[in-house]
């Protein structure tokens, strides 16, 4: 059985290794000329923002890709106790801090999926083809979808394809082959993000606590200052990686 996957994400790479275990041979197909760093790219347009894994997420990934939890650690993500190591200003106070056991990884989202990747492409059975664009699917039409079309327009045939182009969409795809086309839900979120970025103090490379407490190092501030829920607005301040810190303010 062969599968395209169309998308290198995180949704891509991680339907990819989970695919390969019942697939003789797995394509991804993105339309980036992907960095060999953990670098942002135009096809992720939100990458640039703050991260954060959760702990199910976290779980999900260590589950498909052992070690990796690690090895983020080792490019310099930040590992915090979601109540103890974060000290989130909400509603007019300081919310109690104290020791969970819930580890919250803070990391860019560029460097996640690039050790996703690495490990992917390490798979006997899955390639990776960048710089090549999926403009439509190929099938019967009313009946199945038989491949895809990319941008220079050649063919190629697959027995299943999965869609992963995340929030770019795949643009009626279904719809053009006269298929049944799933029916969709949207939540409006109406929130806007800005980010920066900072360099900590370079002296302590790889230090991640930007701010010391008598209680306990903070790693992320979080902030709610508003006491209507209906105005909502939030800014965040979190270590990533080695010395980086990203400042975050999101506003309806
Ligand atoms: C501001 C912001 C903050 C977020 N913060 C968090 C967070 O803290 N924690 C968290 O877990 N999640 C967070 N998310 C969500 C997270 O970024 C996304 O859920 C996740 O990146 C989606 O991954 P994906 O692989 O589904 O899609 P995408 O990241 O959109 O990837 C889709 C891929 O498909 C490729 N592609 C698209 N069209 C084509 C085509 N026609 N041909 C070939 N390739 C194509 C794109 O180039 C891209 O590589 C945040 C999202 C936003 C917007």
């Amino acid at each position: 059985m062969h599968v395209i996957v169309i998308g290198a994400g995180i949704a891509g790479l991680t339907a990819a290794r989970v695919i390969a275990d019942r697939a003789d041979r797995v394509t991804i197909v993105e339309r980036d000329r992907l960095p060999d760093r953990a670098d942002d790219r135009p096809g992720v347009p939100q990458g640039h923002h703050p991260h954060a894994l959760l702990v199910a997420g976290n779980d999900a990934l260590e589950h498909l890709f052992p070690g990796l939890t690690d090895e983020l650690a080792t490019h310099g993500a930040v590992r915090a106790d979601a109540a103890e190591d974060i000290a989130f200003w909400q509603l007019g106070a300081f919310r109690t801090r104290y020791h969970s056991g819930i580890a919250v990884v803070s990391a860019t989202r560029a460097l996640l999926e690039l050790l996703i990747r690495r490990r992917v492409e390490n798979g006997r059975k899955i390639s990776l083809i960048s710089g090549t664009h999926v403009r439509a699917l190929i099938g019967v039409r009313a009946q199945r979808v038989d491949g895809i079309e990319t941008n220079d327009g050649r063919q190629t045939r697959a027995d299943l394809v999965i869609d992963a182009t995340g929030s770019a969409g795949s643009n009626g795809w279904l719809h053009r082959l006269e298929l049944p086309v799933p029916v969709e839900h949207r939540v409006r979120v109406n929130v806007g993000y800005a980010t920066r970025h900072h360099l900590q103090g370079l002296r302590d490379r790889g230090l991640t606590p930007f701010h010391r407490t008598s209680y306990a190092p903070v790693r992320t501030f979080l902030l709610q200052p508003g006491r209507d829920p209906g105005k909502f607005c939030f800014g965040s301040l979190s270590s990533v990686a080695f010395g980086g810190l990203q400042c975050r303010t999101m506003k309806p």
